[in-house]
């Protein structure tokens, strides 16, 4: 969602945080969760949680009208048929599903799944409305080894490739694998380097990279999200582990307002 500044056509990106609860919850924990986040909004960020697939129509029944989104954590790139254990994009938009992660470091990795598979994902995913959030990230090795930069953009080029134009309706969330669920978090100076990389990239795909939303994510908290969040590449946050409290959540969310007013009309690219 973007909007433009008073004195000029300088697009102002709206930040976005978004949840994920991985493989987390039960429906009485989630109901608690969620009564606990409606209860701390409004938000002047984007919200959104990403949940299990079995909980989709529980948090959908919840969060209606409250201003808060909700997705999925993957989808398949196939459109229907014989993939056992496979869930289609149009099924989660039946659910009023308004994102999608793919690509997270965890399906990658454990799940084997390739940058084109990936891409696949994301094209099918804004095939049926969906805003996919496409992760991408280094894993401490490939850091270590300088090759941050090659890494994410391999991962991102292939997006780039099979949408085009269309990339302009992604959300990007570089998340270094080394940071996810460890507790150790990119310096802001760190983040917002690849931010910038990436942004760069997609501004030779899209003239509206300027548009584009790019997240952060890795041990994402209260103590460390404005400091990130006042880079000028980073526009809002991917947050697990402190998604699962809502207190710890909504103060993520309200980081990424206090920062989106201190830099209203300022330009991000
Ligand atoms: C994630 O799973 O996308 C994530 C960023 O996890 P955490 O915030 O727990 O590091």
């Amino acid at each position: 969602m973007v909007s433009m500044a008073h004195s000029s056509s300088v697009p102002v990106r709206k930040p976005l945080v978004l949840g994920n609860w991985k493989m987390n919850g039960s429906r009485v924990f989630n109901a608690e969760l969620l009564a606990g986040l409606r209860s701390l909004g409004p938000f002047d960020a984007d919200v959104g949680v990403c949940c299990p697939f079995p909980y989709l129509s529980d948090v959908a029944l919840s969060l209606q009208g409250s201003g808060i989104g909700w997705g999925a954590q993957d989808c398949s790139f196939h459109e229907s048929g014989p993939y056992t254990g496979e869930v289609a994009a149009a099924m989660l938009a039946e659910f009023g599903c308004t994102y999608v992660l793919v690509g997270h470091s965890e399906r990658r990795v454990h799940h084997g799944e390739s940058d084109q598979m990936v891409a696949d994902k994301a094209r099918v995913a804004l095939s049926h409305g969906l805003t996919p959030i496409v992760c991408v990230g280094e894993s401490s090795s490939e850091r270590e080894a300088g090759l941050t930069d090659s890494v994410v953009k391999r991962q991102l080029s292939a997006v780039v490739h099979t949408l085009g134009h269309c990339v302009s309706q992604i959300v990007v969330a570089y998340e270094p694998l080394w940071a996810i669920g460890s507790g150790l978090t990119a310096t802001p100076e760190q983040a917002q380097a690849v931010h910038s990389v990436l942004r760069t990239q997609l501004a030779a795909a899209s003239t509206r990279a300027g548009e584009m939303r790019l997240l952060y994510g890795g041990s994402l908290s209260p103590s460390n999200a404005q400091a990130m969040f006042a880079q000028p590449d980073i526009d809002g946050g991917l947050v697990g582990g402190a998604s699962l409290k809502a207190a710890e959540f909504s103060a993520v969310c309200r980081a990424a307002k206090s920062v989106a007013l201190e830099f209203s009309g300022k330009l991000k690219t």
